[in-house]
């Protein structure tokens, strides 16, 4: 009986109710996650192997749920995106990156670029230049000193509109990295035309970099790169092998585990996850 057609209804919907449950809870609870101080932001550095020190960081979000720990950026960006308040939390993250990176520099620690990742949801909104300029006013950062990670699909997506606006803030002397280069589609033909100063190799060409095939694709893109006179940093690093594989075909700003994890601004200073050895 318990294998009957109608059972088995029951329980499907039963799970996706759960589901649906959980995130219609999220939803709820995100509305209130910023006024309720629960986000905060952890710094992944870039490394630069080639003068071994660090080349910057990149900015990513945490949620500090008050019952459900720490809920995952993969879970609670897309809400935040469908909601909108994806643009008061890029306004917020924005402030606090520039205000910890001003304090690094002041105090001699780093000189360096932090970026945040942008959703599109932020172009569409037409806030994006009034944002970052009211962000670099009130801490007092240089804007070379502030990065923004877009997406081949945002650049993509509404290209006219798009594109005005990271000009706009380019001018601000801010630069503008292409995230997950290579996992988009359709994005070569005019990539000339993206304002763009660094090209981010995605995480799943360097996890495969034992793969010829990927291989090939990893030399292609640091070859784009040099054509186009952009950097281009290794995303998702996490072993010797991957890295010594891109050092030797001219890939020299790495991210990933083996050089650090992302982590609060105490264990950034602290300094304990600078790698020297190669
Ligand atoms: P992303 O921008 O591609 O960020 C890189 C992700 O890869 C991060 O996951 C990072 O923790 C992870 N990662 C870094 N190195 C390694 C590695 O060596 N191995 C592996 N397996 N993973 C590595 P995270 O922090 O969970 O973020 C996931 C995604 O969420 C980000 O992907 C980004 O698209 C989005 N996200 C995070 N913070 C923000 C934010 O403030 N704003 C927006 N719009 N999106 C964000
Ligand atoms: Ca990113
Ligand atoms: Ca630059
Ligand atoms: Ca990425």
């Amino acid at each position: 009986a318990k294998t009957s057609g109608k059972d088995k209804t029951v329980f499907f919907n039963a799970g996706i109710g759960g589901q649906l449950s959980r995130k219609m809870e999220l939803e709820k609870d995100l509305r209130l996650a910023l006024e309720h101080r629960q986000f905060f932001i952890v710094y992944q550095p870039k490394w630069d192997a080639r003068r071994g020190k660090e080349a910057g960081f990149e900015a990513l979000l945490r949620w500090q749920h008050p019952k459900k720990g720490v809920v995952s950026p993969g879970e609670f960006i897309p809400i935040a995106e469908e909601t909108g308040l994806i643009v008061q939390m890029t306004r917020w993250m924005l402030g606090e990156v520039c205000r910890q990176n001003k304090r690094w520099h002041d105090e001699g620690l780093f000189e360096v670029c932090i970026s945040v990742n942008m959703s599109y949801r932020v172009f569409e909104s037409m806030t994006l230049f009034d944002m970052v300029d009211e962000a670099l006013r009130s801490s007092g950062l240089p804007g070379p000193m502030l990065e923004l990670e877009i997406t081949e699909s945002i650049a993509m997506h509404n290209m006219a509109i798009t594109l005005s606006q990271l000009q706009r803030v380019r001018d601000l002397g801010v630069g503008v990295s292409l995230d997950d280069f290579g996992t988009g589609h359709s994005s070569l033909g005019r990539l000339d035309e993206i304002p763009v100063d660094i090209l981010k190799i995605d995480q799943s060409f360097v996890k495969n970099s034992d793969l010829t095939s990927k291989q090939a694709l990893i030399v292609g893109i640091i070859g784009i790169a040099r054509l186009l006179d952009l950097e281009v940093v290794a995303e998702g690093v996490e072993t010797v092998e991957q890295a010594e594989f891109l050092l030797s075909r001219g890939c020299t700003l790495m991210q990933g585990y083996y050089y650090g994890r992302p982590m609060p601004p105490e264990e950034v200073e602290a300094g304990r996850w600078r790698i020297t050895d190669i």
